[in-house]
């Protein structure tokens, strides 16, 4: 058996080990082909396959809807912060609503103020991004382009427990570090997409849901590789498509489908390993001190300090000596994070969940 850590890196990040193991089988050749899926063309029929396969089990794990269409792109979301503002902010609709809940909210509004007038529907900078916000508090208009926020914020763990309210008709998401960890109703959402390196698969690939309605604000002008149109026109295959990752969102997807059972059931299994965490800081006396508030907490991301730097870094020593990995918090907001994501196996929460109680009793 080949030794692995408990890996709680927040992306690119833990994968299914049945998932990773089919990889390795089938790497040196798939079995129609008889070659690599890294060897073979993007417009083979097998890879058509192989997409449009991950196509369908996308579609049936989140009931999208028939008037949405799926896009495999590459750029990362990085390149989604600059594409939704260049596709959906059209002549008459030249400003955009933003709900900053986190920092990668607050990149995304940088980007679209070089194509439009960004109004701050909400912003959470100030009291150091710990909440998202009530619906009553969302000052949104009904004439912008679009109103975007960020499901989940990666890296202070502040998580939307449901869509947020707006006044405007086209609701973007950015479900980077979420999408697939609960059931959706995608029907609220104009647009939503998620890189594939947190939740969903490798790094390169990420996967954009749009209502077919909005392929029309695409203008003719835009650079063909970042116009939504030329994608959907060409069925994802514009140009050559990351194909690697496509393979392993297919195969995650049937992970889900299969061995998970859909999302009410990975959703449930999520609660569990966040509580788990949750309940060990809550009952820390002070000792682990959570980020975010308790009603919009994620159940993803789980970041907490400790009372001082150097205890934060000798927790982080020690438990990567226990073969828990990737703790560290991020550079902007200092202190642990430890990300579950779909694929963190309970047992390795219950050995972190351990280790914090065993490391809390050590140093008080
Ligand atoms: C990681 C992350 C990004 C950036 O993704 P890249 O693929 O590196 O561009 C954007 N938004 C969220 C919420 C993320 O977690």
């Amino acid at each position: 058996m080949i030794q692995r850590t408990t890996n709680f890196s927040a992306g690119p990040a833990v994968l299914p080990v049945p998932v990773l193991e089919r990889v390795q089988r089938e790497l040196l050749a798939l079995p129609g082909p008889r070659a690599s899926i890294l060897e073979i063309s993007h417009r083979s029929a097998t890879f058509k396959e192989i997409m449009a396969a991950a196509e369908t089990n996308l579609r049936q794990l989140l009931s999208i809807p028939d008037n949405y269409t799926v896009l495999f792109l590459q750029g990362g979301s990085r390149l989604q912060f600059s594409m939704v503002p260049m596709n959906l902010l059209d002549g008459p609709r030249a400003q955009a609503d933003y709900i900053v809940t986190g920092s990668w909210g607050r990149h995304a509004a940088t980007e679209a103020r070089k194509f439009g007038d960004v109004r701050m529907a909400w912003d959470g900078s100030k009291a150091n991004y710990v909440c998202t916000p009530a619906d009553s508090q969302i000052d949104s208009s009904p004439s912008s382009g679009y109103t975007y926020f960020v499901s989940n914020e990666t890296i202070e763990g502040v998580q939307f427990a449901t869509e947020p309210a707006t006044q405007n008709s086209t609701l973007v998401c950015d479900a980077s570090s979420d999408l697939l960890h609960k059931p959706l109703d995608i029907s609220q959402y104009g647009l939503i997409y998620a890189c594939a390196q947190k939740n969903i698969g490798p790094a390169g690939v990420t996967i954009v849901i749009m209502r077919n309605d909005l392929l029309a604000r695409s203008g003719d002008a835009l650079p063909g590789y970042l116009s939504y149109k030329s994608h959907a026109d060409g069925g994802s295959l514009f140009n050559t498509a990351p194909t690697f990752a496509i393979y392993v969102v297919r195969l995650v997807t049937d992970w889900l489908l299969n061995d998970i059972g859909g999302l009410e059931e990975m959703h449930a299994l999520n609660k569990k390993k966040a509580n788990m965490l949750y309940q060990v800081i809550d009952q820390s006396g002070g000792f682990y001190q959570g980020h975010a508030q308790a009603d919009c907490r994620s159940l993803m991301n789980v970041v907490f300090r400790l009372t001082s730097d150097p205890l934060s870094a000798a927790f982080v020593k020690e438990a990567a000596e226990q073969n828990l990995a990737a703790l560290v918090g991020h550079r902007s907001v200092g202190g642990i994070r430890a990300s579950i994501y779909n694929a963190m196996p309970l047992e390795g929460v219950e050995a972190l969940r351990d280790f914090m109680i065993q490391f809390r009793k050590k140093n008080t």
